[in-house]
C-alpha cells in the first residue's frame, strides 16, 4: 500500500506537498519521493519517513508549480532506492508519475511493453508498466498539436491494458496534471482545491486528510475508470475512461485509512464506530458480558468505542503503544514480530486487573499480535479476554496493494474459529459477520476479495501462485 498526491497552482507548490506526504505517511514508510517541474524536473527521492528523506535545502531545490508525491509501503517490486517513486520517463514530453495498487497481469505487460512498444521496465515496480504504457500511447498521437482529448484516450488505452488496482497521478511537463483510477476504483484517489488571492490551487490525495492540513477544500473522491486533467492555466477537465463495475477497497475503512479521511462521503472513524456497534450486537448475542471494553492501539480505537456504546460498558484504553517502533508487519521473522508486539505495546494493569476484557482490533491476519495480546493482558491480571475483530476473517491474500501475505500465513485460512480462539489463548473470539458488513456498505460497491475471495479483476490464481513464490523466495 502506499500513499499518492499531485499539486498544481499559481504559486510554489512543495511546500504544501511536503505538509500532505506528512499527512499520508501512515500509507507508506519504506520510502518517500518528490518530482516537480520547472524548466526541468526536480527531484528528491530516498528510502526512510518523510522527514528523514527531506531536509530543507531539499525542499527549496523542489521548485515549480506542479509536482507529485509518494510514500511507499512495499508490495510489488524490492525496497531498494531503485524503485521509489515518482518515476519518470523522458518521453513524449516528460511524464513525472506515482501510483497506488498493484498490477497484476504484470508478465503480460512486460511483454506488450517489448513486443509493442519496443521498451523494458529497468526496475521491478509495477508503475513502470503504467508509465509506459501511457507514455508510448501518448507518442503516437500529433505531438505538435496535444489535445486533453488525445491525453484521456492514451489513458484509456492503458486501463485497457493494464489490470489491476491503481490510482495514478503524473506531471505531463509544460502541459498540466493528470489523475485516474482504474477500471474499478479500487484505491482511493481524492479531489481538492484551494482558493488564493493569486488564483486556484489543485490538489490530488489517496486520503482528504491530507488536504485538512494545509487548508484545501476536498471536493470529491474520482470514480472507477475516471480520468481528471488540470491544463495550465487551471481548467479542470474530466472525463470517464474504462470503466467495469466499482470495487472500492473495504479495507480502506476497516484498516488502512486515518480515521479522519473521508472516502466515498464516508468518514472513516464513523465507519469503524458502525462496525463497533455491529459487534456489539453479536457479543450480545453470545451471552457474553465484558467488564470494560479497550482497543488494540490506534485503528481499533473508533470500533471498540462503538462496541462499548452498544453495550453499554465503560471504554478505557488499556493498552499503551509506544510509536517510535515502527509497525509489527516490517519485521521479516515471526518471533522478530512478537517480540515486536511486547515493545510495542505495554498494558495498564489497574485499567484489566480482575476484569472481563473485551479487546478490539481492526483485524487478525496472522494472529500473532492477537495472541500476544492475550497473553500481556492476562499477565497484567484479566481474568477473561474476549478478543473482538472489527474485520471478519481474513481468508484470501490480496493481490490489489494491502500486504497481507500468502494464504499458508492467514491464520482464518488455515484454522476454523475455535481452532484460532485456542491459538490466541482468549475465552471468546468474535468476528464481524461477513454478511453484516454487506449490510453496511449494501450502497457502495466494495471490493472485499480478502474476505470472500471474490476477486474484482477476474481468476487470481495464476497471480497469487506468484505472489507466493516471490514471497517464498524471499523469505530464503
Ligand atoms: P497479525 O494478526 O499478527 O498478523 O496482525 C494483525 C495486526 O496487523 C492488526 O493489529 C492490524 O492493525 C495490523 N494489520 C492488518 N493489516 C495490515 C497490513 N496490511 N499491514 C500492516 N499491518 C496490518
Amino acid at each position: 500500500m502506499c500513499g499518492i498526491l499531485g499539486f498544481t497552482g499559481p504559486r510554489k507548490i512543495v511546500y504544501d506537498m511536503m505538509i500532505g506526504m506528512t499527512a499520508l505517511q501512515h500509507r507508506g514508510q519504506d520510502a518517500a519521493g518528490v518530482i516537480t517541474f520547472k524548466k526541468q524536473f526536480h527531484i528528491k527521492k530516498g528510502l526512510g519517513l518523510v522527514n528523514k528523506v527531506f531536509k530543507q535545502k531539499h525542499v527549496d531545490h523542489l521548485k515549480g508549480r506542479i509536482g507529485v508525491g509518494h510514500v511507499r509501503y512495499t508490495t510489488q517490486g524490492s525496497n531498494e532506492s531503485v524503485n521509489v517513486q515518482p518515476i519518470a520517463a523522458n518521453y513524449p514530453f516528460g511524464i513525472a508519475m506515482v501510483h497506488n495498487g498493484n498490477v497484476t497481469n504484470f508478465e503480460e505487460m512486460r511483454k506488450v511493453l517489448y513486443k509493442e512498444y519496443h521498451t523494458l521496465p529497468a526496475t521491478s515496480n509495477d508503475l513502470e508498466l503504467i508509465l509506459y504504457t501511457f507514455a508510448s500511447e501518448l507518442s503516437k498521437k500529433d505531438l505538435g498539436d496535444i489535445q486533453v482529448a488525445d491525453i484521456f484516450d492514451a489513458v484509456k488505452i492503458t486501463q485497457q491494458k493494464v489490470v489491476g488496482s491503481y490510482s495514478v497521478i503524473a506531471v505531463i511537463a509544460n502541459y498540466g496534471l493528470l489523475a485516474f483510477c482504474d477500471p474499478n476504483g479500487i484505491r482511493p484517489l481524492c479531489l481538492g482545491k484551494r482558493e488564493s488571492p493569486k488564483g486556484t490551487f489543485y490538489g490530488f490525495a489517496s486520503e482528504t486528510t491530507c488536504f485538512d492540513h494545509i487548508g484545501y477544500e476536498s471536493i470529491r473522491q474520482l470514480e472507477a475508470g475516471e480520468m481528471v486533467f488540470i491544463d495550465k492555466s487551471f481548467n479542470v477537465h474530466t472525463q470517464t475512461g474504462h470503466r467495469k463495475e466499482q470495487h472500492f477497497c473495504v479495507f480502506e475503512y476497516i484498516y488502512f485509512s486515518r480515521d479522519d479521511s473521508v472516502l466515498h462521503n464516508r468518514l472513516v472513524a464513523n465507519e469503524r464506530v458502525k462496525m463497533g456497534r455491529q459487534l456489539g450486537h453479536k457479543i450480545r448475542r453470545a451471552g457474553l458480558q465484558p467488564d470494560v471494553v479497550i482497543d488494540v492501539p490506534s485503528s481499533g480505537y473508533f470500533a471498540a468505542s462503538g462496541l462499548a456504546e452498544e453495550l453499554g460498558v465503560p471504554y478505557r484504553r488499556g493498552l499503551v503503544k509506544n510509536n517510535h517502533i515502527g509497525r509489527s508487519f516490517i519485521s521479516p521473522t515471526q518471533s522478530e514480530r512478537e517480540n515486536i508486539v511486547k515493545r510495542k505495546l505495554n498494558p495498564i494493569r489497574q485499567v484489566v486487573n480482575g476484569k472481563k476484557v473485551a479487546v478490539v482490533d481492526d483485524s487478525i491476519v496472522r494472529g500473532t499480535t492477537s495472541k500476544r495480546i492475550v497473553q500481556i493482558l492476562k499477565e497484567a491480571g484479566a481474568t477473561e479476554v474476549y478478543f473482538v475483530s472489527a474485520s471478519p476473517p481474513v481468508k484470501s491474500p490480496c493481490i490489489y496493494g494491502i500486504d497481507m501475505s500468502i494464504s499458508t500465513e492467514l491464520i482464518a485460512a488455515n484454522k476454523n474459529l475455535d481452532e484460532i480462539r485456542e491459538y490466541m489463548g482468549a475465552d471468546a473470539l468474535i468476528y464481524q459477520s461477513l454478511d453484516d458488513l454487506k449490510m453496511l456498505y449494501h450502497n457502495l460497491p466494495t471490493c472485499m476479495a480478502c474476505l470472500d475471495g471474490q476477486y474484482p479483476t477476474g481468476d487470481a490464481k495464476e497471480v497469487l501462485e506468484t505472489i507466493e513464490k516471490e514471497r517464498l523466495a524471499s523469505k530464503d
